[in-house]
């Protein structure tokens, strides 16, 4: 057995909490399972895919990532409410889901979800995380070689690989 590092066309499972540099935890994987990811295929944040490469299983280490390798600059723009209707049932919706709408002349335009109150989903056109330095704690728990599938669908498929999609 060769010891394994994070590089191109592997798939890494990762655990991360994720503050804005006040130490208090916004998000983490820690109570979930870890998460799962397609190195080299922008799956993740560019900053954060940069500073986990070259690392090996088990290493923990903590990742400043600012906001332009991030979710990058905010656009200012105050999050607007629309209707839960407007969005497929059975789709659990969170802060931090990008999905494509129409703009006012017809042009493809990618709004965020920032927050969402019962009936009433707010989104606006930049990463409800724009414009924050990230600071990720890591562990790194799994890496292994990727599938033709998977590199060509430019995403894992699973823990394990057999979760086609
Ligand atoms: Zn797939």
């Amino acid at each position: 057995m060769t010891s394994q590092t994070v590089s191109d066309n592997h798939v890494i499972q990762i655990h991360y909490s994720l503050h804005l540099g006040d130490s208090e935890v916004i998000d983490s994987s820690r109570e979930r399972e870890p998460l799962v990811y397609l190195h080299g295929a922008s799956n993740i944040v560019p900053g954060l895919e940069r500073q986990i490469t070259d690392k090996a299983v088990g290493e923990k280490f903590s990742a400043v990532v600012p906001a332009a390798e991030g979710y990058g600059e905010t656009d200012g723009a105050t999050p607007q409410p629309v209707d839960r209707n407007n969005f497929p049932e059975g789709v659990e919706l969170d802060a931090g889901m990008a999905f494509q709408a129409e703009g006012p002349d017809g042009e493809d335009l990618t709004l965020w979800i920032h927050e969402v109150q019962d009936d009433q989903v707010f989104v606006a056109t930049h990463h409800p995380l724009a414009g924050k330095d990230l600071h990720f704690d890591i562990e790194v728990v799994g890496i292994r070689a990727a599938t033709e599938d998977e590199v060509a669908h430019g995403h894992p498929h699973g823990p394990d690989g057999d979760q086609v999609h």
